[in-house]
C-alpha cells in the first residue's frame, strides 16, 4: 500500500522534497483502513502535515478507500542518553489529541495536479477541469532581469487571452527555470479575470498519450473536438513532441483551429525554435508567429530574492550569510536552489541545530556535484563490468547465466537512476533490448535490494563509484 502512496507522490511533487520528506518515512503496520508511518522527527510531522497533508489523504484514498487513516509514530532519540527508540503516536490532523482517530477526508483537493488525469469526456456536456495549480501564479513568480520579458508577455497575455500579438506565445528555457510555473501562472491569471473561458493545462507527454489512446479507441476526432472548444491551450514542454509525427499532425490541426478563432496558445519549451529538432517545419513557423520569450539563469539578486521569499512562506529563518552563500554557489537552477533550501531546512531541524556554513557547503557540494557530473550509459556499463570483473561486450550478451543477467540488470539500473536517458534509449544502448526489459530489470533490482544482503552491497559499493 505504501510503496504505491509513494509512486503517487512522486509523480505529485518535486524530486528533491519527495527525498526530503517521503524517503525517510517508514511504514510500520497497517490494520484494515489504517496505515501507520514512522517518521523521524515532530518537525518532521509537523511539516508533512502542513505542507503535504492533502496529498497523503488523495494518495491513502486511492489505496484503501474513502475511510482511510493515517498514524504518524514519531521516532525519537531519547534524550538520556539511551539510544533505543521510543516512540509517540499522534493521529493525523489532529495534534496533541492521543490515539489513532480518522482523518477528515473530504478528498475534493484544490491542487488540480492531484486529481486524477482526465479522460477525455463525450462531446455534450462537458465541464473541462483546467489542470492548472494554483500554487504556481504571479504572485510568487518572483521578478527579475533573467524572466522580465517572458513573465510581462505572459501577463499581457493574461489580460487579454487571444487578444495580442503574443500568439502563441512560446516559454522557452532550460530545465529548472521556471516554464511551468509561468505557463500555470498566466492559466491561474486568466480563470481569475475571466472565469468563464475555458483553460486547458497539459504537458505535451499527456496531449500526446490522449492522442495515441484516442487513435486506439477510435476517437480520434472527439479528441480534435475536445481541444478545439478550449479558450486558452497551454502546452508544457513541447520538445516532447519532436519525432511524433502523428501527434504533430494533430496538434497543427488543433493550433490553426484555435488560433483562427482568435482563442490562445501558450506553449513552452527547452529550446528556442529554431533549435528545436524533429518538429515539422509547419509547425515550426507556427510557432514563431507570436512571441518567444526566453527564461535565463537567474542573476544573484533574483536567487537571493527567491530564496529568501522561499524561507519567509514557509515561515522558516536562515542567518543572511547561509542565503548568501547558496545564492552564489546555486547559479543555474531555480529549482535546484530551491532544493538545496529545502534540504538545509530538514537537516537543521533532524539535527536540531542552526545551519551552520558548513552543513551549507555540504550540502551545496551535493547539488552542485549532482548536476555538473552526468554521467553516461557507457561509462556505467564500464563501472558495473569492472565491478564485476567481467567486460562490457559480456554484460551486453545475450547470455542468461544469473550473474552476468544480474550485472546487466544492475547497469540498466543506474542508467535509469543516474542518466536522463528514457527506458527505450538505455535498453537499446544496454545490448539492444526494449524498454519493458529495463523497467523490469529496475524492478528486479528494487526487490533484490530489499531481500537480499549480498545484493545491497552490490548497489552500495556502485554508487559510491558512480557518484
Ligand atoms: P521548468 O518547468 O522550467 O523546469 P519550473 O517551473 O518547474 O521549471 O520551476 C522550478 C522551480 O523553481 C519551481 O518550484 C518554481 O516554483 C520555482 N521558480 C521558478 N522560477 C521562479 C521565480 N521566478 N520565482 C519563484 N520561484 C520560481
Ligand atoms: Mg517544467
Amino acid at each position: 500500500v505504501w510503496n504505491n502512496c509513494l509512486a503517487f507522490i512522486k509523480d505529485n511533487i518535486q524530486p528533491q522534497a519527495f527525498k526530503t520528506w517521503f524517503e525517510p518515512i517508514k511504514p510500520v503496520k497497517l490494520s484494515e483502513n489504517a496505515l501507520s508511518i514512522q517518521v523521524p522527527s515532530k518537525f518532521f510531522y509537523e511539516w508533512l502535515e502542513e505542507h503535504y497533508v492533502k496529498l497523503l489523504k488523495v494518495a491513502l484514498t486511492k489505496e484503501l478507500g474513502e475511510t482511510a487513516k493515517l498514524v504518524y509514530i514519531i521516532r525519537m532519540e531519547n534524550t538520556y542518553g539511551n539510544r533505543e527508540p521510543f516512540t509517540e503516536k499522534i493521529p493525523s490532523a489532529n495534534r496533541g489529541n492521543m490515539g489513532p482517530q480518522e482523518m477528515d477526508v473530504p478528498i475534493k483537493s484544490k491542487n488540480p495536479e492531484l486529481r486524477n488525469p482526465f479522460v477525455i469526456p463525450g462531446i455534450r456536456n462537458i465541464k473541462i477541469e483546467s489542470q492548472l495549480n494554483p500554487n504556481y501564479n504571479f504572485d510568487n513568480f518572483l521578478e527579475g532581469d533573467s524572466n522580465r520579458l517572458a513573465r510581462s508577455a505572459g501577463m499581457a497575455v493574461a489580460n487579454k487571452p487571444g487578444g495580442t500579438s503574443f500568439n502563441p506565445l512560446l516559454v522557452f528555457g532550460g530545465v529548472g527555470l521556471g516554464k511551468t510555473h509561468l505557463a500555470h501562472a498566466i492559466g491561474v491569471e486568466i480563470k481569475d479575470k475571466y472565469p468563464d473561458r475555458t483553460v486547458l493545462y497539459i504537458s505535451a507527454e499527456k496531449f500526446t498519450q490522449q492522442y495515441i489512446e484516442s487513435v486506439k479507441k477510435n476517437t480520434r476526432n472527439d479528441f480534435i473536438h475536445f481541444y478545439q472548444l478550449i479558450d486558452v491551450l497551454i502546452i508544457d514542454d513541447v520538445q516532447f513532441l519532436s519525432g511524433k509525427s502523428g501527434t504533430q499532425d494533430v496538434f497543427f490541426h488543433i493550433f490553426n483551429h484555435l488560433h483562427q478563432n482568435g482563442k490562445q496558445v501558450i506553449l513552452t519549451s527547452d529550446k528556442a525554435p529554431v533549435d528545436m529538432q524533429d518538429i515539422e517545419q509547419r509547425l515550426l513557423s507556427r510557432f514563431k508567429w507570436g512571441l518567444s520569450a526566453e527564461l535565463q539563469s537567474p542573476d544573484y539578486e533574483t536567487r537571493i530574492s527567491i530564496l529568501k521569499n522561499k524561507l519567509y512562506r514557509d515561515g522558516v529563518e536562515m542567518p543572511e550569510d547561509i542565503i548568501d552563500y547558496v545564492a552564489k554557489h546555486i547559479k543555474t537552477n531555480i529549482r535546484e536552489l530551491e532544493g538545496a533550501i529545502i534540504s538545509l531546512i530538514a537537516q537543521s531541524s533532524f539535527n536540531k541545530k542552526e545551519v551552520t556554513l558548513e552543513l551549507a557547503q555540504q550540502v551545496v557540494e551535493k547539488f552542485v556535484k549532482n548536476t555538473k557530473r552526468e554521467v553516461s550509459i557507457d561509462y556505467i556499463q564500464k563501472v558495473v563490468s569492472d565491478y564485476f570483473e567481467m567486460d562490457v561486450a559480456t554484460l551486453q550478451s545475450k547470455t542468461r547465466k544469473r550473474h552476468i543477467v544480474q550485472a546487466r540488470q544492475l547497469a540498466m539500473f543506474f542508467a535509469k537512476k543516474f542518466t536522463k536517458a528514457s527506458l527505450a534509449s538505455i535498453g537499446s544502448q544496454i545490448g539492444k533490448r526494449d524498454h519493458a526489459t529495463v523497467l523490469h530489470a529496475c524492478k528486479t533490482v528494487d526487490n533484490l535490494a530489499e531481500t537480499d544482503k549480498q545484493f545491497r552491497k552490490y548497489i552500495e559499493d556502485l554508487t559510491k563509484k558512480l557518484s
